[in-house]
């Protein structure tokens, strides 16, 4: 497996690969891989000849008094021994600096399906993730770059961005990867006390509970999000927010709505995690 730590070695890497005819799968990520992770390598190698991998803790996504990227979890060397244990071809682990050598004064803002949800708490997040993403697809060149459910709303943004700019990049949405007691698999679960880690499948339950409350056929979603709310802060969290909308535009439902997106945002402790659950009608 290669590492590359520099732009004109992966690209050429890249660009090799296509000059023999092979396509490009790639896997964007902030590095502190799980399960989740491997997942979306299974899927893009499964869809390409080539896997790249990329291991970069973005500042740009980090919003109001850099949240917490100072301490987000770093353990590149655990990740290279696991991305090449899933049959990762090359990784590409560059510095801050050869991503951002200068303050960016170009930004790449899509003000749509950024605007509620994660996009209303955290703001400037998607401005930062839209901009590495663009980056990184003009870097690596895939062909195909695969993007996790747990993430919905970054993932539908990823794939406005595309079909907006331009980009011959096929985008895929795998799923939701968990731990056995439900809890979405997240680099940020390390965060979690003993205490906080045994309450926190409440977000899943709670979502599992609602969608079942959907396909029975409860319409009124302030009902739905009033019982999600009850059990999230009886299980000790702060809830961020929890929104009942059209899967596809992120807008609240109506007759034309096929697909409901159940998404739920709170705070284990100082952790904030976000888990959702997709309902076909
Ligand atoms: P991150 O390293 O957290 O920025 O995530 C990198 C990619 O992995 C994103 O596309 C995430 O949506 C995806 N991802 C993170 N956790 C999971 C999970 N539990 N299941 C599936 N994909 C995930």
């Amino acid at each position: 497996m290669n590492i590359f730590e520099r732009i004109e070695d992966i690209r050429a890497f890249s660009l090799e690969g296509k000059r023999n005819g092979k396509t490009i799968g790639f896997v964007p990520t902030m590095g502190c891989l799980h399960k989740g992770h491997f997942s979306l390598m299974k899927e893009a190698k499964a869809k390409s000849d080539v896997l790249i991998v990329s291991n970069f803790v973005n500042p740009a996504q980090f919003g109001a008094n850099n949240e917490d990227y100072q301490k987000y979890p770093r353990m590149p060397e655990q990740d290279n021994a696991l991305c090449a244990e899933n049959k990762v071809d090359a990784v590409f682990f560059p510095g801050k600096d050869e991503i951002y050598p200068l303050q960016n004064s170009t930004w790449v803002i899509e003000d749509e399906l950024s605007s509620g949800l994660c996009g209303r708490s955290r703001p400037g997040h998607f401005r930062g993730v839209c901009m590495v993403v663009a980056k990184l697809f003009n870097i690596v060149l895939p062909d195909i770059a695969v993007f996790g459910q747990k993430d919905y709303q970054q993932a539908k943004i990823i794939e406005k961005m595309v079909y907006d700019l331009n980009f011959p990049v096929k985008i895929i949405i795998a799923p939701t990867v968990r731990d056995n007691d439900g809890l979405a698999m997240s680099s940020r679960n390390k965060y979690l006390s003993p205490e906080e880690r045994k309450k926190a499948p409440t977000i899943f339950e709670s979502l599992e509970n609602a969608a079942r409350q959907f396909v029975a056929g409860e319409k009124r979603t302030n009902e739905i999000t009033g019982e999600i709310r009850l059990r999230i802060s009886q299980s000790g969290a702060k809830v961020d927010y929890i929104e009942i909308l059209d899967a596809e535009i992120l807008k609240p439902i109506d007759g034309k709505t096929k697909k409901v997106l159940i998404a739920v945002a709170a705070f284990f402790g100082a952790t904030r995690l976000i888990d959702n659950i997709v309902v076909t009608l």
